[in-house]
């Protein structure tokens, strides 16, 4: 079998990529084995403010006019619904935290997003002692939906193997790469925190930031936006709510735990009073890079090998457009941000 590129990991990051070499008729095979589940469980939020410090988030409305039609389009070639837009509401903590929203009115890169009125409304079951700041063009992608969905699709083009990559197995060679019986001309890593185990790029500063969620059922809280605290409460429909999520900078395993479940239900104490029935509980690994910055390029030595990975905590944001700058500087030489290139960590 002969293919223009192998791609390893269908996360968001391999799924964006497959995404380019479809647009632009080139042929592929992925390979997925399960190992990592951040694409799968996370909350799937996009959000162009940082609600802690109230900031821009790096590239907002670059990678959301990609990012939004993207899924659109997905929406449409998968017959799926996966973009679910709402309202976020941020909590504020104190008079001093509404005053800051105040001052942050004022930065041109803010001015799109965030509402300049309070809301002053109670909501049941909402613990607030101060008002609400809502924030706009938010929302959600139901990623587990999405990736499954994907997966679905490229086994019935048999375009992807249900099987671990070998690293050992590759070999290089002047002309092309020989995966098993499938030559390649480029191979794209896209692994997320398996990444470790890959012997190329595994000198890449990528840490652990494993995280966990809760669904709930809370048959009295009746709330459609997603309430920013200090954590989320993100509605699902009929009164469920996914919550989240932990931060463990030391746990490498993406299996969720009784610390994790304390930690979100004391939190969740203090953001809503209602009773409620936890359903699910679920965990990954986010692959987050020392400088917050995704990691994207291609070896120093090896050329035909690529990665595209560090997606952080806004994968969905991301992934899109890092995917395109890639394929571009790959098929067009069009150079690479320095600031996502891994070059910088040479
Ligand atoms: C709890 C939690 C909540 C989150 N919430 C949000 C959020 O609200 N919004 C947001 O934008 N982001 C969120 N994220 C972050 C987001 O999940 C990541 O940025 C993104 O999913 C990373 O995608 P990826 O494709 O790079 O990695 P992954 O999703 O880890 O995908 C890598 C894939 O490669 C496969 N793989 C690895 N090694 C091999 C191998 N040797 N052979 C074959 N396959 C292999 C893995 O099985 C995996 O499927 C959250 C993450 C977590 C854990």
């Amino acid at each position: 079998m002969k293919v223009d590129y192998i791609i390893v990991g269908l996360g968001l990051a391999g799924l964006a990529f497959c995404e380019e070499l479809i647009a632009a008729n080139k042929s592929f095979v992925v390979f997925e084995d399960d190992s990592q589940t951040s694409s799968l469980v996370a909350g799937g939020v996009y959000n162009p403010v940082i609600l802690k410090r109230f900031t821009p988030v790096w590239n907002a409305k670059s990678q959301l006019e990609i990012a939004l039609p993207f899924y659109k389009r997905l929406e449409e070639k998968l017959n799926i619904k996966v973009d679910e837009k709402f309202i976020t509401k941020k909590v504020f903590k104190s008079i001093e935290d509404q005053n800051n929203w105040f001052e942050a009115l004022d930065k041109p890169k803010l001015v799109n997003y965030l509402d300049k009125s309070l809301d002053t409304s109670k909501y049941k079951g909402v613990l607030a002692d101060f008002n609400f700041g809502n924030v706009k063009g938010t929302g959600r992608i139901d990623t587990l939906k999405l990736v499954s969905s994907y997966r679905k699709f490229l086994k019935k083009e048999q375009r992807i193997k249900f099987e671990k990559f070998q690293y050992k197995k590759l070999e290089i060679l002047k002309n092309m790469l020989l995966y098993q019986n499938i030559e390649s001309t480029k191979i794209v890593f896209a692994e997320g925190f398996g990444i470790k185990q890959n012997p190329f790029f595994n000198y890449l500063p990528l840490n652990e930031a494993k995280g966990e969620l809760i669904t709930i059922y809370a048959p009295d809280l009746t709330i459609d936006f997603l309430l920013k605290s200090t954590l989320f409460v993100l509605p699902l429909g009929n009164h469920h709510y996914k919550i989240g999520a932990t931060f463990n900078w030391k746990d490498k395993t993406s299996l969720p735990s009784e610390e994790g479940k304390e930690e979100l239900i004391t939190k969740l104490k203090k953001v809503i009073n209602v009773p409620y029935k936890i359903i699910n509980q679920t965990a990954g690994i986010r692959p987050t890079v020392k400088d917050r910055r995704p990691l994207v390029g291609v070896h120093q030595k090896y050329k035909k090998l690529c990665v595209l990975n560090g997606l952080g905590t806004r994968g969905v944001m991301i992934a899109p457009s890092v995917a395109k700058k890639l394929f571009h500087h790959l098929e067009y030489n069009v150079p690479l941000d320095k600031e996502i290139n891994i070059n910088r960590f040479l």
